[in-house]
């Protein structure tokens, strides 16, 4: 089949993968590339931020972990992608255990957390270094023969006006305009990058409240610090008394967790960038991840696979496989 993608973020490009493994001929078409996609934004560890209720999620996690575990495996430096323990502590009191301990392999839930958290989790995940993943996903496409174009649709027909037999949407927000779906909403998430000169080897976040969220990222060499969750701005711009806060917070939570230089955290910045998660919210839940076919018009498939807010890259490559079974079973 000829395909189309109409994205290249993190979701476009792992769909392409996995359709380019399963013999398809496939062009990625979007507007924006890496690095300049809100994917190249993200912070990027594995955690189902926020995201319940839909039965999908489970597997589709469970098999993004397993093949970020053989990416690193087979490339894990050249990738960007490694296991880190992640410890994350939650404002509102839960009992059992999360629905994602069973994908990832297990968790251990913390007997003691700072005081201002109900409970705690800890948990071994991957971490991709977004300047890394981005452009061996780029490339692993060119390798399996695929092809990366710049191009911006107004519509669908007009994808398959150059050519496709089947068009997979991934175009995170840009789905408002193209599915057209007045449910896809923008979340606003700032970050502070800064040096990694404090010897943090693990990865600390909290469930967050009032558009605020806290969380501290250790890669090779930098630190990313976020952040805030600001529903509905679509401004990509940081405000600089919000980046302040995000350090004061992130400080904190290093101070409460006994990390001995906390205080040093993030005196020089490396960088600091703001990002648009590409959220598609329905009621009370902003993970409401549209993934199915639609047949726009007679013989004009579309698989959707957008709405995946903060967990674009956590689900990615589970996503990937769910659009590539249902392209195949198109037949
Ligand atoms: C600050 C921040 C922190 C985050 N942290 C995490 C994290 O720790 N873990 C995690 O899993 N996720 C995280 N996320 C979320 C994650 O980054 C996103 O869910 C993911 O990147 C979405 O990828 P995507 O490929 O669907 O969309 P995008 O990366 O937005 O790509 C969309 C593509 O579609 C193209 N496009 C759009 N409209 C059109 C059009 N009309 N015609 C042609 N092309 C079009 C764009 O140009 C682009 O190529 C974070 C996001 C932010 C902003």
């Amino acid at each position: 089949m000829r395909i189309i993608v109409v994205g290249a973020g993190v979701s476009g490009l792992s769909c392409a993968i996995r359709l380019l493994e399963r013999g398809h001929s496939v062009v990625v078409a979007g507007e924006l590339r890496t690095p300049n996609v809100t994917s190249d934004r993200s912070a990027a560890a594995f955690t189902p931020f926020r995201a319940s209720g839909d039965p999908r999620l489970a597997g589709w996690t469970k098999h993004a972990f397993d093949t970020f575990g053989d990416i690193e495996k087979r490339c894990g430096r050249e990738a960007g992608v490694r296991t880190t323990v992640m410890s994350e502590y939650y404002f509102e009191p839960f009992e059992g255990e999360p629905w994602w301990f069973a994908a990832v392999g297990g968790g251990k839930l913390l007997k003691s957390v700072p005081e201002r958290y109900a409970w705690g989790l800890r948990v071994r995940v991957p971490t991709m270094d977004m300047r890394r993943y981005m452009p061996w996903l780029e490339r692993r496409v060119t390798a399996l023969g695929g092809r990366i174009e710049s191009a911006r649709f107004t519509d669908l027909a007009s994808v398959f006006e150059r050519g496709a037999d089947l068009v997979v949407n991934t175009s995170g927000l840009g789905a408002r305009e193209l599915a057209p779906d007045a449910r896809v909403t923008p979340i606003r998430g700032q970050i502070v990058c800064a040096p990694n000169n404090i010897g943090l080897a693990e990865c600390l976040a909290d469930s967050g409240q009032a558009g605020e969220t806290t969380y501290v990222f250790p890669f090779d060499d930098r630190i990313v610090i976020g952040g805030t969750y600001e529903k509905g701005v679509d401004v990509i711009e940081t405000n600089e008394t919000a980046l302040e806060r995000i350090v004061e917070r992130a400080r904190l939570l290093l101070q409460e967790t006994g990390h001995p230089r906390w205080s040093e955290l993030a005196r020089t910045r490396l960088a600091t960038w703001a990002g648009l998660r590409p959220a598609r919210v329905l009621g009370a839940n902003d993970v409401s991840i549209r993934l199915e076919l639609e047949q726009v018009a007679p013989n004009r498939p579309v698989v959707h696979d957008y709405g995946h807010a903060g967990i674009g890259v956590t689900v990615s490559w589970g996503c990937a496989q769910a659009v590539a079974e249902l392209v195949d079973s198109l037949g």
